[in-house]
């Protein structure tokens, strides 16, 4: 590759002609990137995931070698389009009444364009403090690839203090959002008639307390005055959800299996901890009503997900930077989960900032309007001015 700049619109239309839906490879992704910072003298940093050779995040450092960085942080991969009707082709940016249309346009392709933009913009222009990008995988599947991405850099790369996740927030600094895990709960029970069901045990009916007691905290958190915390967030309170459940073979068959799904979105301020350590008290007792009927009932979870909450620092430094640059200084917070917890929790100061509307995000037509992503340019453009006084 020559040497030579891109546009931050032919950067988005390189990037989204990747089809990076998380199940699949982002690596012809992820070596453009790295051929394009090298062509542009920066070095380019890929940490390979050792457990999915088919996946890797990319990251990279320009300016003085010292800590301190801004650190730009988005990832790579997106979610899928099955099933959905798509106008135009998905892994094409097309223009139309205003908008860029295409998967990842608005979560979050547009964001890394600018973000790579910036950094090759940094380089030539030549800046003071430093600036980082960092761009991971599997973020869309329960974000999975920042914490060992995280980790790589800091073994790397002199650590960044302000990190910017640009999940679409319409350019209004983001300073908290709920923590969330997830539990895959499996009942094995024991089939008999149903006409003697008191000799088999029956995971359906033994699973339905569970669900009933996320019921009960519902409504006890519901009905319970939020924190100070919790109170900027709807609903102000930490809820538990099932999604999805299965189980069971016929009306007159005990149920041998069931299974569900439950997540929990915890508001900032309560432990990730204390809820999970509340839930599996739960399914032990549960899984002691099962055995006292037949030794070989028993439950089993598995954790499907979990992402630490990002907690308003409350004029933090990475908060801090992104007002100053967008002039935002109302308080917004969002209730699903990002990176932004991640970085926090390994000692970063974060603010999640970046283009377009997370309405947008997963839809079929997804789309960026051309003014939101102009708008992001232009509070690169005043970043990388920032960094050189
Ligand atoms: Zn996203």
């Amino acid at each position: 590759m020559s040497a030579m700049k891109l546009s931050p619109k032919d950067l988005l239309d390189r990037l989204v002609s990747f089809p990076t839906v998380s199940r699949d490879s982002n690596l012809p992704l992820v070596n453009w990137v790295a051929d394009y910072l090298k062509s542009n003298g920066i070095e380019p940093h890929i940490w390979p995931d050792p457990e999915q050779p088919h996946k890797a995040a990319i990251f990279a450092h320009v300016g003085p070698d010292e800590e301190g960085a801004v650190v730009l942080s988005g990832h790579t991969d997106v979610v899928p389009i099955d099933g959905q009707p798509w106008d135009t082709d998905p892994f094409v940016v097309t223009e139309r009444d205003g908008k860029y249309f295409g998967r990842g346009t608005c979560d979050m392709k547009g964001f890394d364009a600018l973000a790579i933009w910036a950094l090759v913009e940094a380089q030539h222009l030549g800046v003071s403090r430093p600036l980082q990008l960092a761009l991971s995988f599997d973020e869309e599947v329960g974000c999975t690839g920042a914490p060992p991405m995280i980790e790589a850099m800091q073994k790397v790369l002199p650590k960044g203090s302000a990190v910017i996740v640009g999940e679409p927030s319409m350019m209004q600094a983001v300073t908290g959002h709920k923590g969330g895990f997830g539990f895959d709960t499996h009942l094995i029970g024991y089939e008999v008639h149903s006409s003697i069901m008191h000799t088999g045990v029956n995971a359906i009916m033994a699973a339905a307390p569970l669900i009933d007691w996320a019921n009960h905290r519902n409504s006890e958190n519901m009905s319970a005055p939020p924190s100070d915390l919790a109170a900027v967030f709807n609903p102000p309170w930490t809820t538990c959800h099932v999604g999805m459940i299965e189980g069971g073979t016929a009306h007159n068959i005990t149920a041998k299996d069931c299974r569900f799904m439950m997540d929990f979105r915890v508001v900032p301020g309560e432990k990730v901890s204390q809820w999970k350590d509340a839930y599996m008290e739960q399914v032990r007792l549960a899984e002691t009503r099962m055995q006292a009927v037949h030794p070989d009932a028993r439950i089993e979870v598995s954790n499907s997900f979990s992402v630490p909450a990002l907690v308003p620092e409350g004029g933090g430094e990475a908060e801090t930077l992104v007002r100053a640059l967008t002039g935002d200084n109302a308080t917004h917070v969002v209730s699903y989960g990002t990176e932004a917890g991640q970085f926090q929790e390994a000692g970063y100061s974060a603010v999640i900032c970046g283009p377009g509307d997370i309405a947008q995000a997963h839809q079929p037509n997804e789309f960026i309007t051309v003014d939101q992503f102009n708008a992001g340019h232009v509070f690169m453009q005043k970043l990388v001015d920032r960094l050189r006084i």
